[in-house]
């Protein structure tokens, strides 16, 4: 591993020929840094080093950071499961929550930006592979989920997000990520009002150049970046 810097070009060649491959432009993708387990000042390395997105899966540890790169031009992703209890200490904080999973977790966000006029950006999660350790919804629920979307005013839907499964070899998640492109072009297809599959957010460290080859144009990335976590 080299420094946080160097880690980061590689990770942004590594996307732009995967996109190559794909007839894609890099530019279209945005790389998130994820930065769980990982310390403000080696956060602060990536941002001086050009990044703008950053991902944290704890709302504790989000509003934490958050305080420690005060005044960093960044914005910040909600990656992992959102509990209902913690919806208010974080709807309004975040520029895009990818893991909305439920109708009791849209009711509480609705709860929140409508009566302060405001919009919340989010992605719905889809647990593609079906596994059942993984949050997300089985593909088969994501279309009549994200029509109920429509009645919560306040939501922007802004497209699909996964987790694929851990394998050895990435390219065993081919049809995972393609799946998951196909579902978001179904749902574009029904011109739900407020609804637009705008983002495709998947690939992490071990499968990001599949996903990218595959319409990915958010990846997720933690140890490529910052190393392995402790
Ligand atoms: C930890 C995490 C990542 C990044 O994982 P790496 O394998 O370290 O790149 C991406 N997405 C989610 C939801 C995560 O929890």
């Amino acid at each position: 591993m080299g420094g946080i810097r160097d880690n980061i070009t590689v990770v942004q060649e590594r996307i732009a020929r995967a996109a190559r491959k794909a007839g894609r432009r890099s530019e279209e993708i945005t790389l998130i840094a994820v930065t769980k387990n990982v310390p403000v000042e080696k956060i602060k390395e990536a941002v001086d080093a050009g990044i703008r997105d950053l991902g944290e899966n704890r709302v504790q540890e989000l509003l934490q950071k958050q305080e420690g790169l005060a005044g960093e031009d960044v914005t910040w992703h909600l990656i992992g499961h959102l509990q209902r209890n913690k919806v208010k200490y974080v709807w309004n904080r975040v520029g895009l929550i990818h893991s909305l999973d439920s109708l009791p977790l849209a009711r509480e966000l609705e709860k929140r930006a409508a009566p302060a006029g405001e919009k919340i950006k989010v992605l719905v999660e889809v647990n593609v592979a079906g596994e059942n350790s993984k949050f997300g919804l089985p593909v088969e629920a994501v279309p009549g989920f994200v029509r109920e979307l429509t009645g919560f005013s306040s939501l922007e839907v802004l497209g699909l997000m996964t987790v694929a499964p851990l394998v050895d070899d990435p390219e065993e998640l081919r049809p995972v990520f393609r799946r998951l492109r196909e579902l978001a072009g179904e749902i574009e297809a029904l011109a739900l009002p407020g609804v637009e599959m705008r983002y495709l957010s998947m690939g992490m460290t071990n499968d990001f150049e599949v996903a990218v080859e595959e319409g990915s144009n958010m990846v997720r990335i933690g140890t490529a970046i910052f190393g392995p976590r402790r």
